[in-house]
């Protein structure tokens, strides 16, 4: 090892589900929406002067923010956009887990939680889930430096309500509690009404899942002033300008079309309830899921082989080798037509083994 090599920064990177290049590929692997976003956004990049893209953007996102703003009736000061939710989660990590007492969240639940603990040193206890995969609202009662909980959480897809979520916040008002509603909009209940009473609440949403625009990377967190402009300054003490033209533009777009939204959403929805039926069927279990996924478990064969089976016909699906959940796939709901194509090739191998 060269001596410079000791200063290097060793951290495991959070490894995100892969993006494979097939022309025939069913792509159902990291709960993007089968959608495209909202035609508004297609009229937006055909007329965007790239004039515009030789200056800088609006440090704080100014359009896009106002367009929330007028859409969940939330003042612009309790608004923080950035690089899709990874990023804002990220910053508040930085901003808002600065306590010596470890943060709180679930022993399975969006694997990028505990890398980030780790990059910006903020310790942390993972809360083990109860058998059903169920949060314990009981577990959150003891000392803290903060809490992060996805509801809906990811891989599980089980959403819990909203007296459920506020028992966790009204008991935890010496910390930052923070909701990540990255699958909000397929059915679970917001927590978003709680913003008035809880000072230390922040809900954190995304385009990237409900409104088919993962590639254009947009992310916000709603909270009290307070906490939404310590994260600013955080964020200004890094890098300004995070937030692109393009994306500004087009995601205040989207934002507009809320029939076109809610279409998509309906349609995400009624496939995901008819596919519950059909792989119930053929021997699956899973929880009641209230996202774009869904994660089952087999009563026969092993979860790994599905997914290696799947693979080879150019299916991708999500597998997690980590215990507990090494027995599951966590499946996203594409159109019909790609869900039939999943049902036919699983009817097919299960028939047949
Ligand atoms: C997808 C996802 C995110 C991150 O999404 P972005 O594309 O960065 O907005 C955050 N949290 C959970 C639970 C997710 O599933």
């Amino acid at each position: 090892m060269q001596n410079w090599e000791k200063n290097l920064r060793e951290i495991t990177p959070y490894v995100p589900g892969e993006q494979p290049d097939f022309p025939d590929m069913i792509k159902l692997n990291t709960n993007e929406n089968p959608y495209p976003p909202a035609p508004g956004v297609a009229a937006m990049l055909k007329e965007m002067k790239t004039e515009k893209l030789s200056l800088y953007p609006n440090p704080c996102a100014k359009l896009l923010v106002n367009e929330l703003s007028a859409q969940y009736k939330i003042a612009p000061e309790r608004i923080f956009v950035g690089v899709g939710s990874d990023d804002v989660l990220g910053m508040i990590f930085m901003t808002c887990f600065c306590s010596d007492k470890p943060i709180l969240f679930p022993d399975i639940t969006y694997s990028f939680y505990d890398v980030w603990a780790k990059l910006f040193r903020v310790p942390y206890e993972t809360v083990p889930l109860d058998k059903e995969f169920r949060i314990r609202k009981e577990d959150y009662r003891k000392e803290n430096g903060g809490i992060i909980l996805a509801n809906p959480n990811a891989p599980t897809s089980i959403a819990e309500g909203l007296d459920f979520i506020e028992d966790i916040v009204q008991r935890n008002q010496d910390s930052v509690v923070v909701v990540d509603e990255a699958y909000i909009d397929f059915g679970g209940e917001s927590a978003l009404p709680l913003l008035d009473k809880y000072e230390n609440l922040l809900v954190v949403q995304t385009f990237s899942k409900s409104r088919s625009m993962a590639g254009m990377r947009i992310g916000y967190a709603f909270g009290s002033e307070r906490v939404i402009s310590a994260i600013y300054a955080v964020r200004n003490s890094y890098n300004s300008y995070t937030m692109n033209y393009p994306s500004i533009m087009c995601g205040a777009e989207a934002l507009k079309d809320r029939e076109y939204f809610e279409e998509c959403i309906g349609k995400v929805v009624a496939t995901r309830e008819r596919v519950k039926r059909e792989l119930r069927e053929l021997g699956f279990s899973f929880p009641d899921s209230k996202t774009n996924f869904l994660f089952v478990t087999h009563e026969s064969v092993p979860a790994e082989e599905l997914f290696t089976m799947l693979r080879e016909h150019h299916i991708f699906v999500r597998y997690f080798k980590t215990p507990r959940i090494d027995n599951y796939l966590r499946i996203t709901i594409g159109t019909d037509t790609q869900m039939n194509r999943l049902l036919e090739v699983l009817k097919g191998y299960l028939g047949k083994r």
